[in-house]
């Protein structure tokens, strides 16, 4: 992408803004797609909305942007109560998961739309127009129109007619899943590091949570419309607050465990320490990440290698432990020494785990 003199240029006419939506709740006749959504968005950011299909991301996304009217609740930029201020009086940019361009207008007028209805002089409207077409890596694409680009290239002049007027707040609403598997990973990281160069708060909604993980400052859990955790990447995976996200987060196991003590429980034979509460109910089960497991083969183990796939220097082995799946990721060369159909001993490494009440039979 561009020069950073530009993204300094314009970094000087952007400024992050805070973002809150207090108790927010939308229902569609039956269907609650948010119920009481009380969410930070700190200055500069970018958060990721992500959650299950139907759990209220694009709603809330939507609520901000101003196309959706919430039932009660209210959304907040900078302290400013904004729940009742019309769209296109916000301040606002946003890009969708279709390119949305409009398919007559070239390049550089897709860009400079929003200026024109702003009636902003035409020689400026070029101006800024070159300006975020360089900032996006397209200096040469003005004249073209959205036929002759790219789906990636689509996206990026769709982001570029987002910061034209300057927004406070970018809202991507999953900008990236229409796009081919290497577009989607250079972009995710051109998006990224515009967005830090230009300091702007960006609400990004994604149900890809590589996407979500690997792009945002911090990742906002939302189940059947209400926020479960909103933590940075790396604490969302480690330490979750909630059964809900330590398994919607990553891959994990779910493994049968018997308390033993207080604060202590036991599984695949050995004792560890409970991370946060034991469940009042006998009936537990124990979660534990593949990574936490390891793996050897064992004529008198208990569980026997159904598979292995091989990812590069991890393999994930698939067991069956007497009817439970077990998935434990292994450095491939260990994992070379393991044969489907092989008796193995599983055992867990010796740190806290989450117990859970046993949902199954
Ligand atoms: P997805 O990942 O599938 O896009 P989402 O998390 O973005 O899902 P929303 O689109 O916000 O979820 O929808 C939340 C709930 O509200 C769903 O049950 C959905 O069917 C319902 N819903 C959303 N918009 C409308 C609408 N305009 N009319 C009726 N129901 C709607």
């Amino acid at each position: 992408m561009s020069s950073s003199a530009t993204a300094e240029r314009t970094t000087a006419t952007t400024a992050g803004a805070r973002v809150e939506f207090r108790g927010l709740r939308r229902a569609f006749g039956d269907a609650v797609a948010l119920d009481g959504l009380d969410l930070t968005v700190e200055p500069g950011e970018l958060l990721a909305l992500l959650g299950p299909s139907g759990c209220g991301k694009t709603t809330a996304l939507r609520v901000l942007a101003g196309f959706e009217r919430p039932d009660a609740g209210d959304v907040l930029v900078d302290g400013a109560d904004i729940t009742h201020v019309p769209a296109n009086r916000r301040d606002a940019g946003m890009v969708f998961q279709s390119y949305s361009l409009f398919p007559n207008l070239t390049v550089r007028d897709n860009v400079a739309f929003g200026l024109r209805v702003r009636k902003v002089p035409a020689a400026e409207r070029r101006a800024r127009a070159a300006e975020l077409l360089d900032l996006v890596g397209l200096p040469e694409h003005g004249d073209r129109y959205p036929h002759q680009m790219s789906g990636g290239q689509q996206q990026r002049v769709a982001l570029a007619r987002a910061l034209a007027l300057r927004p406070r707040v970018l809202l991507l609403d999953e900008p990236l899943s229409a796009l081919d598997a290497k577009v989607r990973l250079s972009l995710r990281e051109e998006i990224r590091r515009l967005q830090l160069s230009l300091g702007i708060t960006t609400v990004f909604v994604t149900h890809d949570q590589e996407e979500a993980l690997s792009m945002a400052d911090r990742v906002a859990v939302l189940n059947a419309g209400r926020l479960e955790q909103c933590a940075a990447p790396a604490d969302l995976y480690r330490r979750p607050a909630t059964a809900f996200v330590a398994e919607f987060v990553g891959t994990m196991n779910r493994l049968p465990g018997s308390a033993d003590g207080p604060a202590h429980v036991n599984v695949l034979g050995a004792r560890l320490p409970v991370d946060g509460t034991l469940p009042d109910t006998p009936d537990i089960d124990v979660l534990v990440r593949p990574e936490n497991l390891t793996v050897t083969e064992d004529p008198d183990g208990e569980a026997v290698v159904v598979s292995l796939s091989f990812f590069g220097a991890v393999s994930r082995v698939h067991l069956d432990l007497r009817g439970t799946d077990v998935k434990a990721d292994l450095p491939s060369l260990d994992a070379a020494a393991l044969h489907p159909g092989a008796r193995a001993a599983v055992t867990p490494a010796a740190q806290a785990v989450l117990a859970v009440p046993r949902t199954r039979a």
